[in-house]
């Protein structure tokens, strides 16, 4: 049988929640404001709102419902449903998926959203057709998602996949975290390229991003460069720009280089806005991935872009709805 499941990608703005079929086929969603300022038992009121209106747009019974997944940034804990604390929910330690039990009377599976987007892409993208792989979503900051066995490995308490915090850079700049130097994240992320196109213009050695800038009226002194801008430059043939994303692609293949070595997959999916640039810096990548990985498991591995793009999230809510059923 065909089973009915739901999935939610919760967001510190909005709320999105699917119905769809276990192939995954979307029969009906709906988009909510998150209201976060109206604290944690307002955001689980949405999340049941949301489900609703997703059900009648589906034309589906709520009786019909097998499970429920839910993607939500991090730290959690999976197997208690607990959300920790995370930057842009309110949540301190919460009981999400007793709370939505008990509400809605489903079994409710709570994963992380780069976990959930790694399980998009193997059930539904990129990865449907791949043993052991591991997802990397390269934006902002840099994270992931690794599949073992055609499930998410977790490790001890639910830290496994901080993909971005490895080292590829002795000594290099800070990451987000503050006091953690030369990760990933800190030399690959679209944060880490920002940082460089910033300096660089301060320094006035990028013609063409500087041109870009006073076009789009952005002062870089007191303002982040935004991505497509600096592309856009690096696309017009700013060499300075250009260098930036080929260095970013260098240590991004270090990274992919150490996962391929250390976890033998079959395949990396390469998901996130920075992948809008992915001709600036994906030969750089390659190669640099191919020159520092063991040659054995390098050649095995596919290096891919994602296939779901901005409906990752809620298509990975869908796989781990999968899980709460299982
Ligand atoms: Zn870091």
């Amino acid at each position: 049988m065909n089973e009915i499941l739901a999935g939610v990608d919760l967001g510190g703005t909005k709320i999105l929640t699917v119905v769809a079929n276990e192939k995954g086929s979307i029969m009906g969603s709906c988009r909510r404001d998150t209201e976060v300022e109206r604290g944690e038992e307002r955001i689980v009121e949405n999340i049941c709102l949301s489900l609703e209106a997703a059900l009648e747009d589906a034309e589906v019974g709520k009786d019909e419902l097998s499970a429920m997944g839910v993607g939500s940034p991090g730290p959690l804990d999976t197997r208690r449903g607990i959300i920790h604390e995370t930057p842009n929910l309110p949540f301190v330690d919460f009981p999400l998926v007793d709370k939505l039990e008990e509400k809605l009377g489903l079994p409710v599976h709570l994963e992380n959203d780069a976990n959930a987007a790694a399980l998009g892409e193997k059930n539904f993208g990129a990865g449907r057709d791949g043993g052991d792989q591991i997802y990397i979503t390269v934006s902002t900051g840099i994270g992931g998602g690794i599949i073992i066995d055609d499930e998410i490995f977790h490790g001890a308490d639910d830290g496994a996949g901080e993909i971005g915090h490895m080292i590829v850079k002795q000594g290099g700049p800070t990451c987000g975290l503050g006091q953690h130097r030369g990760c990933l994240e800190a030399m690959a992320s679209g944060t880490a390229v920002a940082r460089e196109a910033r300096r660089m213009t301060l320094n006035g050695r990028t013609p063409e991003l500087e041109k870009l800038l006073a076009e789009n009226e952005i002062d870089p002194e007191d303002q982040e460069i935004p991505g497509h801008i600096i592309a856009e430059a690096a696309r017009r043939g700013d060499q300075a720009v250009r260098m930036i994303y080929r260095e970013m692609g260098y240590y991004l293949g270090i990274g992919v280089a150490s996962l391929i070595t250390l976890f033998n997959p079959d395949m990396i999916i390469f998901g996130g806005g920075v992948m809008k640039a992915r001709d600036l810096f994906w030969k750089e990548m390659t190669n640099s991935a191919a020159d520092h990985a063991l040659p054995s498991a390098r050649e095995i591995c596919d290096l891919v872009e994602a296939e779901l793009g901005d409906r990752t999230g809620v298509y990975g809510a869908i796989a781990a709805a999968k899980t709460a059923r299982a």
